[in-house]
C-alpha cells in the first residue's frame, strides 16, 4: 500500500483536528497495527475517516 504518514495527515477541523485518513484501507491498517485498540469513524463532515481510541470502561472508580 501506499505509504502513509499519520503525523504528516491533513487534520479535521470539524472534528477537534484528528487527522484525516483518506481512504478506508488506510483506517483498517491503523486499527490492525494497533492491536485493535483504535477504531475507525468515518468523519461526520466527510472528509475521511478517523481512528479513535475504542472506549475503555471507567479504569478507576474511586
Ligand atoms: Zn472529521
Amino acid at each position: 500500500m501506499r505509504d502513509f504518514r499519520y503525523g504528516e495527515a491533513a487534520r479535521c477541523h470539524e472534528c477537534g483536528m484528528r487527522a484525516i485518513l483518506p481512504t478506508e484501507d488506510i483506517a483498517d491498517t491503523f486499527v490492525a497495527r494497533s492491536g485493535d485498540r483504535l477504531e475507525k469513524v468515518g468523519c461526520p463532515a466527510g472528509n475521511g475517516w478517523h481512528v479513535i481510541y475504542r472506549r475503555v470502561e471507567n479504569a478507576s472508580l474511586s
